[in-house]
């Protein structure tokens, strides 16, 4: 039988991914609830309101960067929306260097690295 892959440990470690994950996620939600109800719904760069019906492309961006410091005055929030809240992570990573993991969660749906992008490159022939 072989070691590890099926181990009773992997299995834990899953369990305690998927609570994270869940864990995240509830607070994400939490802190998100709280940021609406503290600052109007416009988008702190670009000045677009927003309603109840667009508001899911309202995010909420952690000033610091830090998703673990949500202070309840929500000092470290602010209101952007979605393209905005790209562009502002953008800036960090480009200025912080390589960094994904500080981006993570937040917008992890709005990854922008093409693992294709060298391609061309690589599979040109060499002469
Ligand atoms: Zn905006
Ligand atoms: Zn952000």
């Amino acid at each position: 039988m072989p070691e590890g892959k099926s181990g009773p440990n992997v299995h834990r470690l899953d369990r305690i991914v998927a609570e994270a994950r869940r864990n995240s996620e509830q607070r994400e939600k939490t802190y998100r609830e709280q940021a609406l109800k503290i600052y109007p719904w416009i988008c702190g760069r670009c000045r677009r309101e927003f309603t109840r019906a667009n508001l899911q492309q309202l995010t909420v961006h952690h000033r610091d960067h830090n998703h673990d410091n949500n202070p309840p005055d929500g000092s470290n929030w602010e209101l952007l929306c979605i393209y905005c809240h790209e562009n502002e992570h953008a800036r960090y990573l480009d200025s912080a260097g390589q960094n994904p993991s500080a981006a993570s969660g937040e917008l992890a749906s709005t990854a922008t690295h093409n693992p294709f992008a060298n391609l061309k490159d690589l599979l040109k022939p060499k002469t």
